[in-house]
């Protein structure tokens, strides 16, 4: 029989108050694989308390106090690193090769970054003049919502829990419903390290109801959300009845241009990894490859020879690259976007059929899939698939790619593949994106500020600059002539 798993709340692991639970399937095979308190709004005002209750004396708690159990966590983390991988395989149908060795791996390392660079942030003082002490603090806001996807489900929370709890805010946390289990061991691994009780809650259940609530809980004071970009326009508009901030990282359909100099075989390389990570459900994943007409028919032949390596199959097996995509009715999205582009015209250079192999007809596989000659009108070139599945178009001149990457709404990354580093700085310049990486895609690291312009959201995740993101600057000014009455009283008299 699936495990039941609990929502933590105040430090207490409980059902939902009508006691219903939602299966956790495994999209590999279809299998229950744990099942979660379908919560509600009764579960949101009692993790809000919570939090509120604790959250006066997490902010007052030193910061290198709050670093240690950052630290402690990570270290808990990779102690149970097996465990969890295996439970993010099992939920999210991502390769055990990659859960082991990228997703978990990178929670605990970013938990450590936090706990470093948390102890460096500081206000300033301001040069006003002689006559007073001018200066900002930082303070926490105090309680935090947290709203996360599931294409990296642990990943995603660790971003945002670690930045908020670290600059000392009580957090409630709502992870997506396809696959939160990773997130409730999460919720144990920080009690376990030490985090008081009501400092990390995580309630499960949909985000209409559950989401919905704890964006308009007037207890919370800021939203960081990663999603889709219609849910984030949803919860801007609840969080305008409340002049809520929120941090909005949402979706993107990122620009993959090689330019008529770049190296043919690197940008191959980038183009496998850049469009079919994570079966292409990324933020990042490039999904429209802008090729020069002088390569195109290279790129094209040798991008397919090399994503035909790809192996997919069991995400189970340690040799799989690709496994299915998260649930089944994304993959069936993700089919009726492939037989859309067919009948718009585009050539189908690699996939586009489902496997006849039953283990993997029946699960939610959908196989590495390359469409070329699209054009901007179509589909597949608009919209965010999230999947692996992408188009290659071909341009003339160079300032046709770049308005090409600068059409679409979304504005969360590009890359440029070129031999002319200067000339492609020089570009980079006219892209208007949140990252544009020269020779590369895909590079994320700690020390990287994440985050897009457009209707890719707003605010950073990753980098120093997360962390002001959970932290109210506050101005304080000290008089210091002691004189009753000040020079510019003056202008009232
Ligand atoms: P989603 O928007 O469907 O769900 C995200 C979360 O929002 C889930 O927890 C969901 O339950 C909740 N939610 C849904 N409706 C809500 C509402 N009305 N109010 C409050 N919460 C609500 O997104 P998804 O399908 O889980 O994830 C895929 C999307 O996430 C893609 O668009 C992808 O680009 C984006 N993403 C962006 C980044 C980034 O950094 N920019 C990173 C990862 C994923």
């Amino acid at each position: 029989m699936a495990q039941q798993y609990k929502a933590l709340i105040g430090g207490e692991w409980v059902d939902s108050s009508t006691g219903a639970q939602f299966e956790v399937l495994n999209p590999a095979n279809g299998q229950v694989v744990g099942t979660a308190p379908l919560c509600g709004k009764a579960e949101v005002d009692k993790a809000v308390e919570a939090a509120l209750e604790a959250a006066p004396g997490w902010a007052a708690t030193p910061v290198g106090q709050r670093s240690k159990v950052l630290l402690k966590a990570a270290q808990l983390i990779m102690a149970r690193q097996e465990e969890l991988a295996i439970l993010e395989t099992q939920q999210q149908g991502s390769p055990i090769r990659k859960t082991m060795n990228f997703d978990v791996p990178l929670c605990a390392e970013q938990l450590e970054y936090f706990a470093g660079v948390a102890r460096s942030v500081t206000g300033q003082t301001l040069p006003v003049g002689p006559w007073c002490m001018s200066a900002t603090v930082k303070e926490p806001l105090g309680v935090v919502g947290i709203i996360t996807p599931w294409n990296f489900p642990a990943l995603m929370v660790v971003w945002k829990l670690g930045a908020a709890v670290v600059m000392g805010n009580a957090c409630v946390v709502k992870p997506t419903s396809v696959a939160p289990l990773t997130t409730l061991k999460l919720g144990e691994i920080f009690q376990e390290a030490g985090a008081p009780a009501g400092v990390v809650n995580v309630i499960t259940g949909p985000g209409n109801t559950v989401g919905e609530a704890l964006v308009s809980h007037p207890g919370v004071q800021k939203i960081g959300f990663t999603g889709d970009t219609a849910t984030g326009k949803q919860i801007m508009n609840v969080a305008s009845a409340h002049v809520k901030q929120v941090g909005l990282e949402l979706g993107g359909k990122n620009a993959f241009v090689v330019l008529a100099d770049a190296d043919v075989d690197a940008a191959v390389q980038g183009a496998v990894f850049a469009g079919f990570f994570n079966s292409g459900q990324v933020c990042a994943a490039a999904s429209r490859f802008f090729v020069h007409k002088s390569l195109y028919e290279e790129f094209c032949g040798k991008f397919v020879a090399e994503v035909s390596k790809l192996r997919y199959g069991d995400p189970m097996n340690p040799e799989t690259v690709l496994g299915p995509v998260a649930y089944m009715e994304h993959r069936d999205k993700i089919e009726s976007y492939i037989e859309t582009t067919k009948r718009d015209g585009a050539r189908l250079l690699l996939g586009g059929e489902r496997s006849n192999i039953p283990e993997i007809r029946d699960g939610a596989f959908v196989g590495p899939t390359i469409f070329a000659d699209c054009t901007p009108d179509m589909k597949i070139m608009q919209d965010e698939i999230f999947g692996p599945v992408v188009a290659v178009t071909p341009f003339d001149s160079t300032e046709e790619a770049i308005a090409g990457v600068n059409s679409s709404p979304y504005g969360l990354c590009a890359s440029l593949w070129t031999k002319n580093v200067s000339g492609g700085l020089a570009l980079a310049g006219q892209i208007k994106t949140g990252t544009v990486w020269i020779n590369e895609h895909l590079m994320i690291f700690c020390e990287t500020p994440w985050g897009g312009c457009k209707q890719s959201g707003w605010g950073k995740d990753l980098s120093t600059m997360v962390l002001e993101e959970y932290v109210m600057t506050k101005h304080i000014y000290v008089d210091l002539t002691g004189q009753p009455e000040k020079p510019w009283y003056a202008i009232l008299k």
